[in-house]
């Protein structure tokens, strides 16, 4: 017997969310209404009582929180290379410069003493990025935007159930930004979240989320800022509202099946693991590091033809042509590229058995070489 394809990710959807979905459809009211806003009011309360607007994407909120935040031409953002590519892209998009610094090869997130050093008169903003769920250091983080009078934009895509120092993530800070791709912890087939700090008025995030209309009190519109068109449909919050009533049992999930990697990987086949963090991090992905000079191409279609799915996430974003035509270059940002090179992301998420790790252990020790 065969067993099925285990991919690296599966999204969990309930039949209850399925039949919310159908009475969406058959409501008369399918885009942005009542369950957007249910969608909302109950982020919110996850995010201690913080603002938070939905979009259709993760990295709508990024751009529009960069917006937000006032930068533009002139003005520089401090990321990391690791990591998903809208991460920069929207500090193009909004006319910036993005300035990445290497990742601290333990954390694999953005290295913040390479960041302050990176601080110039015109860094306007730094977006860390929450790696595989593990959070960057806050502490940090924050003290460092103080000291520099800087604007935060978390992009915490890959982080919604994770916490600092017991506090969730999206609960307090600067913008937090949220993904609701398919893949992520917590899914609206695609979508996000932006969480408003105190100084930004909610009513102006709603006009840049679609075309900047501002209605009048006698029916009549206004358009006073350069909106987009980023608004997220009661259909896809009506999935997110289904998924919210299990995101803490998801995120427990994938710590015990994270650890049942760690007590199952045997350390012969010399993957590098990453940070043992039960406590912080959601585990979003699972990603060894395959050992120096293993083949990733050969690795990936051996696992393939066992029956494994795994991913690759992420390589550094610096070495794609658009970043390289702007003069980065390899060699630049060596831990990145190390990481980049040679990270997998195995299968991990909540519908996974215990048996599923033995099945990806066992597939492991039929593709890596042993190391005596
Ligand atoms: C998923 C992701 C995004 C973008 O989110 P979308 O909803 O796909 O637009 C941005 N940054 C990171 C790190 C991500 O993982």
């Amino acid at each position: 017997m065969t067993l099925p394809f285990l991919p690296f990710t599966r999204p969990s959807i309930d039949e209850e969310t399925i039949a919310a979905v159908a009475d969406v459809l058959r409501s008369g009211w399918i885009t942005t209404g009542p369950k957007c806003a249910a969608l909302e009011a109950a982020l919110s309360e996850r995010c201690s009582g913080r603002p938070v607007k939905v979009f259709n994407s993760g990295t709508g909120t990024l751009e529009i929180a960069l917006r937000l935040a006032g930068v533009g031409p002139g003005d520089e953002v401090i990321t990391t290379p690791l990591t998903w590519v809208a991460t920069a892209n929207v500090i193009l998009e909004v006319g910036a410069t993005p300035v990445l610094v290497d990742i601290d090869p333990a954390t694999r997130n953005i290295d913040l003493d390479k960041a302050e050093a990176a601080i110039t008169h015109k860094t306007k903003a730094i977006i860390p990025v929450d790696l595989a769920g593990l959070p960057v250091n806050r502490d940090r983080l924050y003290a460092l935007a103080a000291d520099y009078n800087l604007r935060v934009v978390e992009d915490a895509a890959q982080s919604f159930g994770a916490n600092w120092g017991g506090k969730a993530i999206g609960s307090f800070g600067d913008f937090i930004s949220f993904s609701f791709h398919a893949n992520k912890n917590l899914t609206t087939i695609e979508g996000g979240a932006l969480v408003l700090p105190e100084d930004i008025d909610p009513a102006l995030v709603e006009r840049y989320r679609l075309q900047g209309v501002k209605r009048t009190p006698d029916g009549g519109m206004d358009v006073d800022v350069l909106g987009g068109k980023f608004n997220l449909t009661d259909v896809a919050a009506a999935v997110g509202l289904g998924q919210l009533k299990h995101i803490d049992a998801f995120t427990a999930c994938r710590r015990e099946l994270a650890k049942a990697y760690f007590a199952k990987l045997d350390p012969a086949f010399g993957l590098e693991l990453p940070p043992a963090d039960f406590e912080q991090c959601n585990w979003h992905m699972f990603q060894p590091l395959l050992p120096q000079g293993t083949d990733r191409g050969a690795f990936l279609a051996a696992m393939k033809e066992r029956g494994i799915g795994v991913g690759v996430h992420y390589p550094p974003l610096h070495l794609f042509t658009l970043y390289r035509n702007l003069g980065f270059q390899a060699g630049q940002f060596p831990h990145a590229e190390d990481v980049g090179g040679r990270t997998v992301t195995l299968p991990l998420f909540p519908a996974m058995a215990d048996s599923d790790v033995d099945r990806v252990c066992a597939a492991l020790a039929a593709v890596l070489p042993r190391k005596s």
